[in-house]
């Protein structure tokens, strides 16, 4: 990907040798081009033996995934499972750890998938917006085959059910919490 222009003053980039190979960079402020980055977060959320799925009203519409999307700028993968799970089943839920990383490297952005394992409130229903998921409810594994249902969420699902690892938890004691005061980690430790 070529960067013509710095993402942060404006000024037009040169090429300039930074890190063993030439890259995008801003003869202004200093601004180096490394990557692009995109970072998706997904939740599994069960209830009993079903799971929360929604049904894609965005493309590729009518497929069923975990209740998943993109991360702001702002956020930490807490606070943008828990805005996803929000927007696409209305359901207020909390994160306890993360699961699984997919990482998908593409010339365009390089993708990282982080699912979370969240709870809710047992005895309340989703509801879907209408717009980013057309249907969202708890769903039985032996449903998945009647449902064009995402291969990645079915093999987070089914490895999960599986195994029951633990998650890895957030981690309250972030050790330099003044300078990044919504910073979080998660770790097994
Ligand atoms: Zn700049």
């Amino acid at each position: 990907m070529i960067i013509h222009f710095c993402p942060l003053c404006g000024t037009p980039t040169i090429r300039r040798y930074d890190g063993g190979r030439e890259r995008d960079a801003c003869p202004s402020c200093g601004w180096v081009h490394y990557s692009e980055m995109a970072v998706g977060v997904g939740a599994l959320v069960l209830r009993g033996e079903r799971v929360l799925l929604v049904e894609r009203g965005i493309p590729p519409v009518g497929r069923w995934t975990l209740p998943s999307g993109w991360i702001e700028q702002e956020e930490t993968l807490e606070t943008a499972v828990r805005r996803e799970l929000k927007e696409e089943t209305a359901l207020d839920g909390r994160a306890l750890g993360v699961i699984c990383i997919r990482n998908i490297p593409k010339m365009a952005r390089n993708e990282l998938y982080v699912c979370l394992l969240c709870e809710v409130a047992p005895d309340v229903e989703p509801v879907p917006d209408g717009e980013e998921s057309t249907q969202a409810r708890f769903v039985h594994p032996s449903e998945f085959d009647s449902l064009d249902l995402s291969l990645f969420s079915r093999f987070v699902v089914e490895r999960y059910l599986a195994l029951r690892p633990q998650p890895w938890p957030l981690t309250a004691d972030f050790p330099y919490r003044e300078a990044y005061p919504d910073a979080a980690i998660f770790s097994p430790f």
